[in-house]
């Protein structure tokens, strides 16, 4: 069968790779995809009706969305209305992402475990509960801000100002409405589940980096590496997970009558106290992908294509006791402004040891390699334990450089903590 992907980031790169070792597909296609792509055929058309014609009439049988920004925009029901097959939320399903707000009203009502908080349209009612709560405290936009739209304030100079910015546009229509909310504190991990309005299925754990420095010290990124699974969710974890998260989140769906055939990606702080929902991602999360699929062993076609259909029940994932590491390497200056069009080397002599180098944000520019984003490579590899993991994806992103080029050196080091 015929596959289209959408998008171009790390993220779709790993999940065409790993479509093109399904012995059911016979051709991806990504929309626009990225230079790493190989057996891949990228095309650059954008528009979500154009997008939806080039699948008819190319006969695809699947097409696999991997950003949140089209399916808030409701890319999955023009291709629903086609009778095309797709896998991913329509447009009012996504707004579990798509809104901050939505999402904890639906958790208040299917009694999801998540921090207390208040939403507010003014800045003075805001600027009245953040009084009374004091800091530390967490200001979202509520909309979808390229992951830019969270400040874990410490202090509460930082939350008025964080609460301001969101009011006088930082976000632009995105943070016309702010949530505040409780800190949580405790260790992070993201799960995946695929889910089709009948049935939900745990899929695989992860854990992200998102400070952009060693430490965890900086500013906040859209994630500087990850590995997969997270320790943190051991079998008793996953089970509490299932029970108090999962089942209540497919209940939830069923009972506002979402239209739901896609994955959920649920970010989770984790105390003592058990598990509590920091985030809904309505799509695979980048760069958790990476770490994630590397890992997976049975046909992610079958999956994705059955769950579109609504006959997940059917699917048996099997994934590998393997862990998995993936680094980000980033222009020098991110998440701030940096530098582009430097040419990028050793991307060969990276792979020799197995390791995989998506790319996320490359161009080619005069038959050159370049960096063009901020978060550029995903340098991944899988072994049978964490240390082997990380020691293999390191040995191949030291082969890889351009100018001011970097990436964090100490990502698991929670796992790696644990076998001390
Ligand atoms: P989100 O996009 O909502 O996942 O937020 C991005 C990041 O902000 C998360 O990965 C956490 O590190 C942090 N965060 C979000 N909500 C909270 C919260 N209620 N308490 C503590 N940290 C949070």
């Amino acid at each position: 069968m015929k596959v289209l992907i959408i998008g171009g980031g790390g993220r779709e790169h790993a999940i065409a790779w790993k479509l093109n070792q399904d012995s059911e597909v016979s051709q991806v296609y990504c929309a626009p995809g990225n230079p790493g792509m190989k057996d891949v055929e990228c095309i650059s058309i954008s528009d979500h009706h154009e997008l939806a014609k080039f699948a008819k009439e190319n006969d695809i049988a699947l097409t696999m969305v991997g950003p949140e920004v089209p399916l808030c925009e409701g890319i999955v029901n023009i291709f629903r209305d086609q009778g095309l097959t797709v896998f991913g939320p329509d447009k009012n399903a996504a707004q579990l992402e798509g809104s901050k707000t939505y999402a904890n009203i639906f958790m208040d009502k299917y009694e999801i475990p998540t921090a207390a908080s208040g939403t507010f349209d003014n800045e003075t009612d805001a600027l009245a509960y953040l009084a009374k709560q004091g800091a530390p405290i967490v200001i979202k936009a509520d909309g979808l801000a390229a992951g830019k739209g969270v400040t874990v304030a410490d202090s509460m100079d930082q939350a008025v100002a964080a609460v301001k910015d969101c009011f006088d546009g930082a976000f632009g229509s995105a943070g016309a409405r702010v949530v505040i909310e409780e800190c949580l504190i405790g260790e992070e991990a993201s799960i995946f589940a695929f889910l089709d309005c009948e049935t939900i299925k745990f899929v695989a754990s992860a854990q992200d980096h998102k400070r952009a420095y060693e430490g965890d010290k900086g500013p906040n990124t859209g994630g500087m590496g990850t590995y997969s699974p997270a320790p943190v969710v051991d079998a008793a974890m996953e089970q509490y997970i299932k029970d108090e998260i999962l089942t209540k989140f497919l209940k939830g769906v069923q009972a506002e009558g979402l239209d739901f055939r896609g994955i959920v990606f649920i970010g989770l702080m984790i105390d003592e106290q058990g598990p509590k929902v920091l985030e809904f991602n309505v799509r695979f999360g980048d760069p958790e992908t990476q770490s994630v699929l590397i890992r997976m062993e049975s046909s992610l076609a079958e999956a994705l294509l059955k769950t579109a259909q609504g006959k997940l029940s059917e699917v048996d994932m099997k994934f590998s006791d393997d862990q998995a590491l993936c680094v980000v390497m980033a222009s020098g200056g991110y998440p701030a402004s940096y530098e582009k069009g430097h040419e990028i080397t050793g991307i060969e002599a990276a792979e020799e040891n197995g390791a995989m180098v998506f790319h996320a944000g490359t161009s080619l520019q005069d038959g050159k390699l370049v960096n063009t984003g901020g978060r550029v490579l995903g340098i991944t590899a899988r072994a049978a334990d964490i240390v082997s993991a990380r020691d293999k994806a390191y040995e191949a992103t030291k082969k890889i450089n351009w100018q001011d080029a970097f990436y964090r050196n100490d990502i698991a080091w929670r796992a790696l903590e644990r076998l001390k």
